[in-house]
């Protein structure tokens, strides 16, 4: 699969979160460089934009995405 096409603007992928994790390379190589359709961050960014996508989600967060469009 293809890179996430989000990755030059993304803050987990450019290592600008607050706290990351040791594990943030591993979600990097899962989920940015092949399962980006899973990344949390993803599926909130294309429900309502990537404005609202909150600055501390984790690509593994996909229980968090229903809250966050809710939210909106
Ligand atoms: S964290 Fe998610 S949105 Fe960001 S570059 Fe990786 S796959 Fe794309």
């Amino acid at each position: 699969m293809a890179d996430c096409k989000l990755t030059p603007g993304c803050l987990f992928f450019n290592d600008q979160m607050a706290n990351m994790p040791g594990t943030a390379e591993i979600y990097k190589k899962k989920y940015c460089a092949g399962e980006y359709a899973d990344c949390a961050r993803y599926l909130v960014f294309q429900a309502i934009g990537r404005e609202n996508v909150p600055k501390d989600l984790f690509p593994n967060q996909q229980e968090k995405i229903q809250l966050i469009i809710d939210r909106k």
